[in-house]
């Protein structure tokens, strides 16, 4: 089975929850009515040692705020704000207590910059390696929330930030390549810092302007794909001008790897993904401006399903490529177990 058949799974088995639950498993949060005008926003990340961050280059204090990151991303991408954070923390006998701390600082301070509280938890031994697991729930106003599932065919497809940023830095960082180097700098950063851009998502919440949105956690084309499933549409990618692909491709030379790759299929960039009518293009654009992020049109949604690619032939011509799901798959991709 893989990640999505697991989930599926457990979709099918849970059967609907009662009234309150306003969006169940599907979206990047569960929606539960609060009061009729408010809701709450629950998400739930893990980070395991070895399959999503690596000791041997991975600051504590800069783990702990990825941590809490990666899960207000999630309620970012649906328009909320994040409230209260719950945290189970395994960790193996015998753990480096130094290391610990700097990883508590990081993880609270993140907290505070985001405007959230550890309210609570768990403490558990690990028979082997480190793992965390948040709980971020967050608030939206009811008419507001931003769900993956409204996406129209003609609307323009945004993206906020560079892509494949993440992916780049973290196969560096993998194969130990200048470490010092200013120029990697930003993509290292952004596998072991990333930003939740949660005052873009509350922005664009309030304009009414995105018609679906989420975060990028797996790969711009899996994304893609699973937002234009949700909303029963399909989707063009432009794949000429992507954002970051030209200042990827000293570090992608450097690795032999391929910088429109990395944008295309590369996990955790933790940008937002939106859909948004052609006439708000202006608007959409002084948010972006507002927030100070460059907001990028990489595709359009079609009628019909499935995304695809279209590249342009130095013959004037263009290609169009049928791609699904080439992001991250923790159930096929062996790098999750290795
Ligand atoms: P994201 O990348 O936004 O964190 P995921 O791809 O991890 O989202 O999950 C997709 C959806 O499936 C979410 O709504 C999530 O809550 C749900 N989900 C993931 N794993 C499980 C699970 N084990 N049981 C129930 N729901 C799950
Ligand atoms: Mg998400």
């Amino acid at each position: 089975m893989n990640e999505r058949q697991i989930i599926e799974y457990f979709t099918a088995l849970a059967g609907p929850a009662d009234g309150r639950l306003l969006q169940g498993i599907g979206d990047d949060c569960a929606v539960v009515d609060k009061d009729g005008c408010r809701v709450w926003l629950l998400t739930m990340d893990t980070l395991i040692e070895g399959v999503h961050f690596d000791c041997a280059f991975h600051p504590p204090e800069k783990l702990g705020r990825k941590a809490v990151s990666v899960n207000v991303s999630d309620v970012g991408a649906m328009g909320g704000r994040p409230v209260f954070v719950l945290l189970s923390a395994g960790m193996p006998p015998g753990f480096d207590e130094s290391w610990f701390r700097a990883f508590a600082q990081g993880l609270t301070a993140a907290c505070r910059e985001y405007g959230c509280w550890l309210i609570g938890g768990d403490t558990v031994a690990s028979p082997q390696g480190l793992n965390f697991c948040l709980t971020v729930i967050g608030e939206a106003e009811a008419n507001q929330v931003v769900r993956r599932s409204g996406a129209r065919p003609g609307d323009d497809l945004w993206v906020s930030g560079p892509l494949g940023y993440a992916a780049a830095g973290l196969e560096l960082l993998q194969r130990g390549l200048a470490p010092d180097e200013a120029v990697f700098a930003p993509f290292r950063e952004k596998h072991l810092n990333p930003t939740a851009r949660v005052e873009l998502g509350c922005r664009l919440a309030e304009s009414g302007l995105a018609h679906a949105m989420m975060d990028l956690s797996d790969g711009l084309a899996t994304d893609l794909a699973h937002l234009c499933k949700r909303s029963g549409v399909g989707a063009r990618l432009w794949v000429h001008d992507l954002p970051g692909v030209s200042a990827l491709a000293e570090a992608a030379a450097l690795v032999g790897a391929d910088a429109e790759r990395w944008a295309i299929g590369g996990g955790e960039d933790y940008e937002l993904l939106f859909a948004a009518p052609v006439e708000a293009r202006d608007q959409v654009r002084a948010i972006g401006a507002q927030c100070g992020l460059p907001l990028s049109l990489v595709g359009t949604v079609i009628a019909g399903e499935g995304v695809s690619l279209i590249r342009p032939r130095p013959d004037g011509g263009v290609e169009e490529i049928a791609v699904a799901y080439q992001g991250f798959d923790h159930f096929r991709n062996t790098r999750a177990w290795g």
